[in-house]
């Protein structure tokens, strides 16, 4: 199958390489000069696992090319998807601009009957947007489907191979027929793909994000209010999540979500809800819980330091919104030391991928330090805001060695409070009463 993908984003990048994977010739396509260079040199310039392996051996196999001729990968593919941003505008909705760009371009080079699937997270109604845009310029025949996306960053590799399910929107019976085929090396254990008409498929993919997101925002409202009564969220994390109804996926509190989709697409079914009339309550209410949790190991900071924290030195392992990614957008990581900037302190920052990404953000502002340990040294306190597999089980003897006190700040709650005490830690965490300071 020909197939084309137009943004080699983390999206259009992992969907194009894993087509390609399954014998299928596959050019991506993306405006950017410099990332294309850099693709076609095998030099990623995201950071995915798994990914770097599948776009060599494909490109050398001559089944995946990457062009900045958006028109000429049109023309040469049958399939042509669009997987490009969909950033919020000012007033929260989805900006369309680059996917009703995608749509002309298309219009443009349409040379016959060709499937139009978009996978990037957009308002219902886009497609018939796209549809419009691309008859409006052409009278060639084109069907236009919705396929969302559902692949988690930091394993999307994984996710796109192995997806839970596949929704793809459609009313018309070629398009199925031919994303049938594309996607039926995926699902040969089990039938995946829920087809179903465009409006719903759109719908799903804010719908799914709206309740993780939820999920989320609920258990950080619940964690907050374990530390004030007393109780530990871990227990009742585990309590709640062995009833089969709730499940135990996506209940861990923390410092609050972050990256490219969760935010943004909470603000766009906000915004799409303000559009129909009907008021998104409890969507708003865990954006604000979201914004608050960011601030919540900052308030612990405070509350142990003090508001002034000029002449404080924190540590900080994990910059990325998550691990397994160098994604820095909307990280819990940028609210917090920034507000610990705000108040004098100094922070030394480090992340196994993400130093680059991040570097953005901070510039000169912090004290970049590769080594985990080094990190450390001749700091105040320490602050665990991303779980990287590597922060779970540090040498906690060289962890107080190297601190100038023994305080950790637990943003991700790696590590057990019994533990922490007794390896002589004051250790603060989520959802669990502030530890009992030593007497001196
Ligand atoms: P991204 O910013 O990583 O990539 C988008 C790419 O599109 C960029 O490389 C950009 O240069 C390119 N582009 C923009 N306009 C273009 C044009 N006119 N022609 C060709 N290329 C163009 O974005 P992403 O994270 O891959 O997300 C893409 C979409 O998928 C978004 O709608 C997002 O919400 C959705 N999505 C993202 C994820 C995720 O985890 N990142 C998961 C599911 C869905």
């Amino acid at each position: 199958m020909k197939v084309c993908v137009i943004g080699s984003g983390y999206v259009g990048l992992v969907a194009g390489a894993c087509f390609a994977d399954t014998g299928c010739t596959v050019r991506c396509a993306d405006i950017d000069e410099r990332k294309i260079a850099m693709l076609k040199q095998n030099d990623l310039p995201i950071y995915e696992p798994g990914l770097q392996d599948i776009v060599e051996r494909n490109q050398e196999d001559g089944r995946l090319t990457f062009t900045t001729d958006v028109g000429a990968a049109i023309r040469e593919s049958e399939i042509v998807f669009i997987a490009v941003g969909t950033p919020p505008d000012e007033d929260g909705s989805a900006d369309l601009s680059h996917v009703l760009a995608v749509a002309a371009t298309i219009a443009d080079n349409l040379n016959g009957y060709k499937v139009v699937v978009n996978k990037s997270t957009v308002p219902v109604g886009t497609a018939d947007l796209v549809a419009n845009t691309i008859a409006s310029r052409t009278t060639g025949d084109f069907a236009v489907v919705s396929n969302p996306e559902f692949l988690k960053e930091g394993a999307a590799v994984n996710d796109f191979l192995k997806p839970d399910r596949i929704i793809v929107g459609t009313d018309d019976d070629r398009a199925r027929k031919l994303m049938e085929r594309l996607y039926a090396p995926y699902q040969r254990t089990s039938n995946r793909i829920y087809f179903m008409d465009v409006r719903s498929a759109e719908m799903t993919k804010y719908a799914a994000n709206a309740m993780l997101a939820t999920r989320i925002s609920f258990m950080n409202q619940v964690a907050r209010l374990c530390e004030e009564v007393g109780a530990d969220v871990t227990m009742v994390r585990k309590g709640i999540g062995s009833d089969p109804r709730i499940g135990n996926k996506f209940l861990f509190p923390g410092v609050g979500f972050g990256g490219s989709c969760f935010p943004k697409d909470l603000r766009a079914l906000v915004s799409i809800g303000e559009e129909y009339g009907q008021e998104m309550s409890i969507l708003k209410a865990v954006v604000d819980v979201n914004r608050n949790q960011k601030m919540r190991l900052v308030e612990r900071v405070v509350e142990h330091f003090g508001e002034d924290l000029t002449g404080k030195t924190f540590a900080v392992w994990g910059l990325a919104f998550k691990p397994g990614t160098d994604d820095m957008r909307e990280a819990p990581s940028i609210t917090i030391i920034n507000a610990l900037l705000e108040r004098g302190a100094t922070v030394r920052g480090t992340d196994p991928v993400a130093m680059e990404t991040a570097h953005v953000h901070f510039e000169d502002r912090i004290t970049w330090v590769e080594d985990d340990y080094e990190t450390l040294e001749g700091a105040d306190a320490l602050l665990v805001v991303t779980e990287w597999p590597e922060f779970r089980n540090p040498d906690f003897q060289r962890v107080r060695e190297l601190l100038k006190a023994p305080i950790v700040f637990d943003g991700r709650n790696l590590y057990e409070p019994d533990t922490m005490k007794d390896l002589g830690f004051v250790h603060y965490s989520i959802g669990r009463p502030a530890p009992e300071l030593p007497t001196v």
